[in-house]
């Protein structure tokens, strides 16, 4: 049986098939291991195009329903992501229910191993918040289905400096959009969350001379950036009525909303963070109203995605890099396509995916 429900009341298992349903989910996988105190959820959306690869989120869940309901979104998000980035993988993802201070182990993360393993590669799972490098390490003992293993057992590392290349490139052609030239040099960008993506694309941005501006709720993020180039620092309830040009949110999702968006003065909106936009069609339509270029961030923030699909290949960095670097013209046609069918960019990007699934589940089924 391919769904376990760990609550036994009917309402629950309900709400379970509900959700799956509702977005169109292939297969809902519940696992549930007594000794270690495992409970995941492993969500596999569309299998499609190729494997489902998503990363696992360990989050300590207010409710086994909350849990649901964040596996399944996310899980639907990387059917689109990978689609549109032109790569062979369906969408899926991992949530572990649990405090990811407190209940971690190795035990844990080995048993969770073995439930991705028993999908015989169906889904490819890889790290997400609340899980470390260790941690993959463990899931890796017990399943070769794993991407984002690091470089020393022969995977492919850190994803962040892949992402931030894709990130700046699509920023780019937002650029040569809005702009009619993708030079970012002399142009006022603000990089909110400076971390693993933020850190590498102000290292991008700052050698094509753009004027950035920072801003972190963390001390040592900041310091690290502001030591190595040049950048003015703004505080973090100033990020949006900051001058800017191009806002790349690098850090939290649901940051374009009614609140911000009377702020922001930009013309640009191109960053890392996924779901930047709080209610995809309210945010998405207003931003077209407002004038805004929004780089969608699926679209631009797929160089993780694109980096763990050559992982699978036989890790090669200069083919990872070659196709992030195809961002450019995926982001290029989403603005092409918004303009001619006058739809937010959003729309236009999920329209690109669903008729790329579309086309390619067509030949699948021909000789
Ligand atoms: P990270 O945790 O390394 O960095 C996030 C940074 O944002 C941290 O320095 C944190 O202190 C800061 N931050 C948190 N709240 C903030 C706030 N209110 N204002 C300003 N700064 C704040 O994460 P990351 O790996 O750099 O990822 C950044 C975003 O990009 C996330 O939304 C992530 O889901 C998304 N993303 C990352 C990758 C990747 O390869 N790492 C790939 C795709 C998408």
């Amino acid at each position: 049986m391919e769904i376990e429900i760990t609550t036994p009341e009917t309402s629950s298992t309900f709400s379970a098939l509900a959700g799956m349903f509702t977005y169109d989910h292939e297969q809902v996988v519940f696992c549930q291991d007594k000794s270690t105190g495992l409970k995941a959820i492993i969500a596999i959306h569309d299998t499609t195009l190729g494997p489902a690869l998503g990363g696992t989120r360990m989050w300590n869940y207010a409710s086994e329903q909350e849990a649901l309901t964040d596996v399944l979104r996310l899980s639907r998000g990387m059917t689109y992501k990978s689609a549109v980035a032109g790569i062979n993988l369906g969408g899926g993802k991992a949530v572990i229910i649990g405090d990811s201070r407190a209940n971690k182990s190795e035990a844990l993360f080995r048993r969770f191993g073995k439930f991705v393993d028993s999908l015989g590669g169906k889904y490819i799972t890889a790290e997400d918040v609340g899980i470390s490098p260790r941690d993959i390490e463990q899931v890796h003992m017990e399943t070769n289905h794993v991407t984002g293993v690091p470089e020393y057992l022969g995977g492919s590392g850190d994803p962040s400096p892949v992402t931030a290349y894709g990130v700046y490139v699509g920023m780019k052609a937002a650029a040569k959009k809005a702009y009619g030239s993708d030079s970012l040099t002399g142009k006022k960008v603000m990089v909110q969350g400076v971390g693993s993506v933020g850190y590498y694309l102000v290292e991008l941005l700052a050698k094509e001379g753009a004027i950035i501006s920072i801003s972190d709720i963390y001390e040592p993020s900041i310091k690290k950036v502001f030591t190595n180039f040049k950048v003015s620092v703004v505080k973090v309830n100033d990020v949006y009525k900051a001058d800017m040009d191009i806002y790349a949110p690098c850090a939290l999702g649901a940051t374009v909303n009614d609140a911000t968006l009377k702020e922001l003065k930009c013309n640009i909106i191109a960053g890392a963070a996924n779901n930047q936009l709080a209610e995809e069609t309210i945010h998405g339509e207003a931003v077209k109203s407002a004038g805004i270029f929004y780089a969608p961030d699926y679209v631009i923030n797929s160089g993780g995605i694109i980096n763990c699909y050559w992982e699978l290949q036989g890790y090669n960095r200069d083919a990872a890099i070659s196709q992030t670097e195809k961002i450019f013209d995926t982001t290029t046609d989403i603005f092409n396509k918004s303009e001619k069918e006058n739809t937010p960019t959003y729309l236009a990007a999920n329209k690109m995916a669903e008729e790329r699934i579309i086309a390619i589940g067509k030949i699948k089924t021909s000789f």
